[in-house]
């Protein structure tokens, strides 16, 4: 246990709620997401889901949505604005909070399987992407680059609430082998359970605008990540009916 701890520390995903329940308004699916917990939660057909709940533009919100089209505002959002989840009508949910989650993630995963993943990363300040982005640029070029990396006030790891997951030991870290290990497998069909969302899937290139990678996960909470599965949708432009973000 101490040793997957070790692992987890260096999460640096949204900040976990703060706040009280009773400080979020009242909404009609308060009742369903007070119960709700990263290992099981349900939805009934009484309960009709609210796309309102949470905004899609607010960085603080774990609906935003961050593309090639939507850039961040303002674009060098500062560390100190990380992510407060005490501010959303979807409180319950939010409890739960992106760290908390990806913790609970990670240590499932080995309680299940006795294997080991890892963060290898999640938030990242303005000035590290645009590290990371020009890093890539000198190596592939622009065109390259664009197709795997965000441009600087374009990355959703600017908002906190997305974290790149490798095996422990590494394995395929960061590459699209990654989908055929154990844990790129695992997450693909248990990280919804977390409220978290694959991001990038392989057949969506043309909406996300980003090449597939099995290791990026975007934490939108379980009430979202339930309702696209019942739903069908996989990327969040075409559960919000948002345009496809194919380029800048
Ligand atoms: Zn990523």
């Amino acid at each position: 246990m101490l040793a997957t701890l070790g692992v987890v520390t260096s999460l640096t995903l949204g900040a976990a709620l703060t706040g009280s329940p009773s400080q979020a308004q009242a909404a009609p699916e308060q009742t369903l997401v007070s119960r709700a917990t990263t290992k099981a939660f349900a939805v009934t057909s009484a309960v009709v889901f609210n796309r309102n709940a949470a905004s899609i533009t607010d960085p603080r919100s774990p609906w935003v949505v961050v593309n090639k089209k939507r850039p961040l505002n303002p674009p060098q959002l500062r560390a100190s604005a990380r992510i407060r989840t005490d501010q959303l009508r979807v409180a319950p949910v939010a409890a739960v909070g992106a760290s908390k989650a990806a913790t609970k993630m990670l240590a499932t995963y080995q309680a299940e399987t006795g294997r080991r993943m890892q963060s290898q990363s999640a938030y990242r300040s303005y000035a590290t992407q645009v590290s990371v982005y020009n890093a890539s640029v000198r190596i592939r070029g622009v065109a390259a680059t664009d197709k795997i990396i965000a441009r600087p006030g374009t990355s959703e790891h600017q908002t906190g609430w997305a974290i790149d997951v490798s095996a422990l030991p590494s394995n395929c870290s960061l590459s699209t082998c990654f989908a055929n290990t154990h844990q790129g497998k695992w997450l693909s069909a248990n990280a919804w359970r977390f409220g978290f969302l694959l991001r990038y899937p392989a057949n969506k290139v043309a909406v996300t605008g980003y090449s597939f990678e099995p290791w990026h996960y975007r934490f939108v909470g379980p009430y979202l990540t339930t309702e696209m599965r019942r739903t069908g949708f996989t990327t969040l432009e075409e559960f919000f009916r948002l345009p496809a973000a194919p380029s800048y």
